[in-house]
C-alpha cells in the first residue's frame, strides 16, 4: 500500500494511492487527525489495528498537492558514511577522522522535524552569509511501525512500517564547523520527504536502487545492497537504550556522488532542481531557491 498525505481544496488529507499511481482515495479522517499526516495511521497499525478503508471519491493525483507523508514527532535519525564509495569520496573531508573499513559502529546524527517539507516543495537556500556549500544526499528512509527498545537485529524488520525518500540536504561548511552535524543538516526546508510511504510488505528495502539527478544530470546511482550497516543493524543501534516510537524515521545514508565529492565541489545554486528516485517507491523533485 502507498499512503500519501496531500492537500486538496485547502484541506490536508491522508489517502491510499491507486496501484497505477494516478489516483488517491482519502481516508475518512477529520482535519485534526490529518494534522500530522499519516502518523496516526502508523500508530494505529503499531497497535495492531487495521488500516481504515478509504472512503469517498478517488481524486486524480494530478489534482492534489502532495505533502510530506508524515510529520515526525521528533528528530529524524540519520546515518552518515553508510556506502563504501561515499565513504571514499569524502575520505579527505567529512570522514577524515574515520576509516570505514574499521568502524565498528555507524555514524548517527539527527535532523529536526521542522525542516521536513513535501516532495515537490522548494528548498530555501539560507543565503551566502550563512552557507555557500549546500549539498544534496539521496536516501532511502524507513518509518518505524511497532516501537521498542533494545530491538535485536533478528527482530528489527518486524518494526519497519514502510519506506519513503528523503533528501538529507546539508550545509557542508556548517556541518564541518560545529563538530556535531545536526546544525548543518537542519536548516529550514532541508528535508524534502515523499512522495508517499510504501508499506514494508510491498518493498524490500535491502534490495533497491537510489538515484539522484541535478538539473537532469545523474549524480548518484547506488543500491541498498551496498549499505555498510544494513537496516536491521541500524534499528538495533538506534534503539540501544532509547525507545523507538511508531512514526520515527531513520534515513539510511547516501550513495556516492554528492556535490562535495567532486573536484572542484559542485554545490547547489538558486534554480537548481534535485530529483531523487528510488525503485519501488517513486520520486521527489525539489527546486532550490
Ligand atoms: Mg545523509
Amino acid at each position: 500500500m502507498r499512503i500519501a498525505t496531500f492537500s486538496h481544496e485547502g484541506r490536508r488529507q491522508v489517502g491510499v494511492v491507486s496501484p497505477d499511481g494516478r489516483q488517491v482515495t482519502p481516508l475518512p479522517w477529520s482535519q485534526d487527525l490529518a494534522r500530522n499526516g499519516a502518523l496516526p495511521l502508523v500508530e494505529a497499525a503499531a497497535r495492531g489495528e487495521p488500516v481504515p478503508a478509504p472512503a469517498g471519491a478517488a481524486l486524480p493525483l494530478a489534482a492534489v498537492a502532495l505533502e510530506a507523508p508524515l510529520r515526525p514527532r521528533r528528530n529524524l535519525w540519520c546515518v552518515g558514511r553508510n556506502y563504501h564509495a561515499h565513504a571514499q569520496e569524502l575520505a579527505g573531508s567529512v570522514f577524515k577522522a574515520s576509516n570505514a573499513n574499521t568502524m565498528e559502529w555507524p555514524i548517527v546524527f539527527t535532523k529536526v522535524p521542522e525542516c521536513v517539507v513535501g516532495p515537490a516543495d522548494p528548498v530555501v537556500l539560507p543565503g551566502d552569509a550563512v552557507s555557500t556549500r549546500i549539498d544534496y544526499e539521496a536516501e532511502l528512509a524507513l518509518v518505524i511501525g511497532k516501537g521498542g527498545k533494545n530491538i535485536r537485529r533478528a527482530d528489527a524488520m518486524s518494526h519497519v512500517f514502510g519506506y519513503t525518500i528523503v533528501n538529507d540536504v546539508t550545509a557542508r561548511d556548517v556541518q564541518m564547523r560545529h563538530q556535531q552535524w545536526d546544525m548543518g543538516k537542519s536548516f529550514d526546508s532541508f528535508c524534502p520527504m515523499g512522495p508517499w510511504i510504501v508499506t514494508a510488505d510491498e518493498l524490500d528495502g535491502a534490495h533497491t536502487r537510489v538515484r539522484c539527478w541535478v538539473n537532469g544530470e545523474l549524480r548518484q546511482d547506488g543500491r541498498t545492497e551496498h549499505l555498510i550497516f544494513d537496516i536491521p543493524t541500524l534499528i538495533e543501534t538506534v534503539s540501544r537504550g532509547i525507545t523507538l516510537y511508531p512514526g520515527d524515521v531513520i534515513a539510511t545514508g547516501t550513495p556516492a556522488g554528492v556535490g562535495m565529492g567532486f573536484d572542484p565541489p559542485r554545490y547547489l545554486r538558486s534554480g537548481d532542481v534535485v530529483r531523487i528516485e528510488i525503485d519501488g517507491i517513486g520520486s521527489i523533485e525539489n527546486r532550490f531557491e
